[in-house]
């Protein structure tokens, strides 16, 4: 879809911005100085994901101010994952660099990244050495997520890697072609392979404002990661039958041996209760891991955008919406 043209900038920077109005302008700041810094040309995408405050008004003012700047503002807020790939349908550079805009991710590793992408990876992503300014929650439940993901995902999913990275204009197309909703990005990225390579660097404190993820979006995107790329769950449900058929069998051999030997007292009504519960609850759990499948099948099968723009700026009339190119390569598919 989007094919590099003649004056396409070398690199593309995607920020995704969700009531980021306390950070935008320092990080534009050290975006714009790093990339002086890099002595190529660019341009940096941001995509305001539905913003309540000042944020798409700073926005469209930085863009008069800076014709490098371009500004996609969502008709509402898609959330996180849905923002980087508008950013990344919208971009023009042979390399795109996605990255957060509360400056969590150093802008000045972009240079590594580029470096690196100049000795020829297709994909280089940042690996967090440390991470600062996070709650111990937040760490800990991460690196556990990260290690289940990738046991259990089909294809291996680097640790401790967020969305940090800088993509070659063919891993780009290739993102753009992968049509699905449930979008986990970082995994999607493992998938379409490549050259490969991580860049470690240490994950600082947000600059300012507060983070976006609440535990309920970080359950979401977990959950969303790990049914996205792998079907283990639904496996869950079979061993757990299993399991339980198993061990119900070995109980009814022991019953008999110790009926027979005289040794038995009747247990009562408890047993029977707790075994009907502990079924009943099996088959819940099963249910309900086959209907998260289910739900996510019936939200690929109504087809609808990933997201809807509201407005653009910065950019020039030759391109077409992205977006709506890219529904339409859907529909035809
Ligand atoms: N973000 C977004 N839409 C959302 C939530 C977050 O575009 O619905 C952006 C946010 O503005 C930031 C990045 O995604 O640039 C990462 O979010 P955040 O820093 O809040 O997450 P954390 O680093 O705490 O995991
Ligand atoms: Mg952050």
């Amino acid at each position: 879809m989007n094919s590099p043209r003649v004056d396409a900038p070398e690199i593309s920077i995607v920020v995704p911005c969700f009531n980021e109005e306390s950070v935008l302008a320092e990080t534009h700041r050290r975006l714009t100085s790093t990339m002086m810094e890099a002595g190529r040309t660019f341009e940096l995408v941001y995509v305001d994901d539905g913003s309540r405050d000042r944020t798409p008004a700073m926005l469209a003012e930085l863009q008069r101010s800076d014709p490098r700047v371009r500004v996609v503002v969502l008709s509402r807020n898609f959330g996180h994952q849905i923002a980087i790939t508008a950013g990344l349908n919208y971009s023009r550079g042979q390399a795109v660099v996605l990255i957060d805009a509360d400056l969590q991710d150093p802008p000045e590793v972009i240079l590594e990244l580029i470096a690196r992408w100049r000795e020829g990876y297709e994909v280089v992503y940042g690996t967090r050495t440390r991470r600062l300014g996070e709650t111990a929650f937040k760490t800990k439940t991460a690196e556990w997520f990260y290690r289940l993901i990738n046991r259990i995902s089909e294809i291996p999913i680097p640790l401790d890697t967020g969305d940090f990275r800088l993509l070659d204009r063919k891993a780009v197309d290739a993102l753009g072609a992968m049509p699905e909703r449930d979008r986990f990005v970082r995994g999607m990225v493992s998938w379409v392979g490549f050259r490969q390579i991580a860049v470690p660097y240490d994950r600082a404190a947000r600059h300012a404002g507060v983070s976006k993820y609440s535990l309920f979006r970080m359950v979401k995107f977990a959950v969303d990661g790990i049914l996205s790329f792998s079907i283990v769950p639904l496996r869950l449900a079979t061993f757990l039958g299993l399991a339980a058929s198993a061990g119900a069998l070995i109980g009814a051999v022991v019953v008999v041996v110790l009926a027979l030997a005289e040794k038995l007292h009747p247990a009562g009504w408890m047993a029977v209760l707790l075994a009907g519960l502990f079924i009943g609850g099996v088959q819940l759990i099963c249910l309900g891991i086959v209907g998260e499948y289910l739900g996510r099948i019936y939200g690929e099968s109504k087809r609808r955008p990933l997201y809807l723009v509201r407005e653009t700026c910065g950019f020039d009339d030759a391109i077409t919406d992205p977006s709506t190119s890219f529904a339409e390569q859907v529909r035809q598919s």
